[in-house]
């Protein structure tokens, strides 16, 4: 099974999986890319797979429908382009003949979900929308901290090797503020100047994986004291608790240049 990032928009990434035959696309937020990787390839596009309902995860899901009959899987709980499959969390979905499992992961949107596949050429794979970064999390524009705490906490909670394929490069922009929070993290250090060789020679940083996120990511690592000191260096007289020093951390974030 072979695993593609087609790059889309400024910095979003359309994950691929095909098997020299046929293939899988998620959150395909144009068609252009997907089209032509696909004639490019010999492909015949079997499932799109969405993780929630923003139009740079969904604009390109009626032309590809169209164009290839592929069928269409998304969230339960959200506005979507029609028709499609609708899934929630434990659901199980089967597709290029792997397995999906579905988590919840509610905080970006209120009906985020991602897709876990537990052996994929032997190693596990998430896909996980918007929710989890490299080195990040998505904003919170439906959800509350203590709902993106959690949803955060189950992705943590998958096998350290699972490969995370998020949908945005913004991994250098969120180690940049990764290293404010936390300058004494070394293994922060490390993959930080490993992203930036990516980056210099065009290359994505993705995908991650689970391991390396939780040495990096402040966002799952909101019970360590010097992320919790941090937070509360930033906003004197906010509460220590995980979900109070992710609420700091996300607003902080999103201030932060
Ligand atoms: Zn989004
Ligand atoms: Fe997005």
């Amino acid at each position: 099974m072979h695993l593609i990032p087609i790059p889309a928009f400024n910095d979003n990434y359309i994950w691929m999986l095909h098997d020299g035959e046929r293939a899988l696309v998620v959150d395909p937020g144009e068609a252009s890319g997907v089209r032509q990787t696909l004639e490019r390839l010999g492909l015949r596009l079997d499932t799109i797979l969405i993780t929630h309902h923003h139009a740079d995860h969904t604009g390109g899901v009626p032309e590809l429908r169209e164009v290839t009959g592929a069928r269409v899987i998304g969230p339960a709980f959200e506005t979507m382009p029609e028709p499609l499959a609708r899934v929630s969390g434990g659901d199980l979905v089967d597709a290029l003949g792997l397995r999906f499992e579905v988590i919840d992961v509610p905080g970006h949107t209120a009906g985020h979900i991602a897709y876990f596949c537990a052996a994929l050429d032997g190693q596990p794979l998430v896909f996980c929308g918007d929710t989890l970064f490299s080195g990040g999390c998505g904003r919170l524009f439906e959800g509350t901290p203590g709902q993106m705490h959690d949803s955060l906490a189950r992705l943590a909670a998958l096998p350290g090797n699972t490969r995370v394929c998020c949908t945005h490069e913004y991994t250098l922009s969120n180690l940049a503020f990764a290293v404010a929070v936390e300058p004494g993290n070394t293994a922060l250090q490390a993959y930080l100047a490993q992203c930036q060789a990516l980056r210099a020679r065009g290359e994505p940083t993705l995908p991650s994986a689970i391991d390396i996120e939780r040495a990096i990511n402040p966002f799952l690592r909101t019970s360590e004291p010097e992320v919790v000191k941090a937070a509360r260096a930033h906003a004197p007289g906010s509460a220590s608790d995980p979900v109070s020093v992710l609420a700091t951390l996300r607003e902080w974030k999103n201030v932060f240049r």
